[in-house]
């Protein structure tokens, strides 16, 4: 038999991806037992090889997951061992917990959550955090993962992981329906065309959705409204994305009450307005301006506190300031306060 010569040998097309990350961030990964993931802090990543993976392993999530140690250690840890951190003790681990917390949120928006999740033993703390791992609270490793993320806005970061994440999306979007049901491909998610991930659920379209607004020239979304230009046009039949909302109606305004709290600061009352003379007690005087002002954020003329007992209702509803009367449910203004309380994304 002549003994063929082989030129060509088979890489996964998404551990080439991140070596490609690696390289252009100037690391250069080796394979080796010695150690299941290491950086000598002189550029060098060292990774262990396939045999010793667990199953959810990847090449592409391990070089990923270095990335974002090096970005929440700081741009100064490249030249350090271990990005600086201590892997002997736990005198770090509030290290470790902010890269989870950015590896999640780099990766979220890209459908990838779930395939680029962390392998290591602090794998619980992964799996509790919230769908934003990047929204403050009591958690120290939340400060640090902000910074990260900060960092991963930059040159060159930010190109790479955006160039690499999208990548091995449109891979994901071409494996996903081959993929089964055991797969980590199978737990990658489509993302709608206009940027955001889809609905989980096939049958929420458009059509139904808050953020829809009907014009002369069709349905558009005010939710990917890209800044100084118009909306973008959708298919009211068309599968929503996860932005969806359900349209509101006034029916809506009793648990919301978001224009008359936390929304808007206060409301201007004109000089003509029939309310200021309805309820001067209701009405301040500001740098010549009129207003109903907000004390801890709650219109003075608010009842209620949002629940089915207790509805949101002005107490002044038929006489109140012009400014609430033509103030639109489901207008952009009731989209924008809704999304200032936190009732909106
Ligand atoms: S926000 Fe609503 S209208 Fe816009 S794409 Fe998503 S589902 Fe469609
Ligand atoms: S923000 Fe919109 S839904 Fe909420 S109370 Fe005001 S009008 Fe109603």
């Amino acid at each position: 038999m002549p003994k063929r010569s082989i030129l060509h040998h088979y890489q996964d097309p998404v551990d080439l991806i991140w070596l490609r990350a690696a390289a252009d961030l100037g690391l250069e990964v080796q394979r080796s037992t010695d150690a299941y993931a290491a950086y000598d802090g002189k550029g060098t990543l060292t990774i262990s090889v396939q045999d010793e993976f667990d199953p959810d392993d990847s090449l592409a999530q391990m070089i990923y997951h270095e990335i974002c140690h090096w970005l929440v250690s700081g741009i100064q840890a490249r030249n350090h061992p271990d990005w600086g951190l201590s892997n002997t003790s736990r005198r770090d681990l509030v290290y470790e917990y902010a890269c989870h917390r950015l590896q999640a949120a780099l990766a979220a928006p890209f459908g990838l959550r779930d395939f680029m999740a962390v392998t290591t033993t602090w794998r619980p703390y992964w799996d509790a955090i919230p769908d934003d791992p990047l929204k403050d609270g009591d958690d120290p490793a939340i400060a640090i993962a902000q910074a990260g993320f900060q960092l991963a806005q930059t040159s060159p970061f930010h190109g790479v992981l955006t160039r690499s994440l999208a990548a091995t999306a449109a891979i994901a979007d071409i494996i996903r329906d081959h993929a089964p049901p055991a797969s980590l491909w199978s737990v990658t998610r489509a993302r709608h065309r206009l940027g955001s991930l889809m609905a989980k659920s096939e049958q929420t379209t458009c059509g139904t959705c808050a953020w829809a607004i009907a014009g002369a020239t069709g349905l558009r979304c005010r939710q990917h409204k890209p800044a100084g230009k118009s909306a973008p046009v959708v298919q009211a039949e068309e599968q929503a994305c996860e932005r969806w909302e359900r349209t509101l109606t006034s029916e809506d305004c009793g648990t919301c009450g978001a224009c008359c709290r936390q929304g808007f600061d206060l409301v201007p009352v004109s000089p003509r307005d029939p309310f200021a003379k309805l309820h001067p007690e209701l009405v301040q005087l500001r740098d010549g301006e009129q207003f109903v002002p907000r004390p801890d954020g709650i219109c003075v003329a608010l009842d209620g506190d949002g629940t089915a007992n207790a509805p949101y209702r002005c107490r002044h509803y038929d006489t109140r300031p012009k400014n609430c009367r033509d103030f639109e449910v489901a207008g952009d203004a009731c989209l924008l306060a809704r999304r200032r309380v936190g009732l909106s994304r």
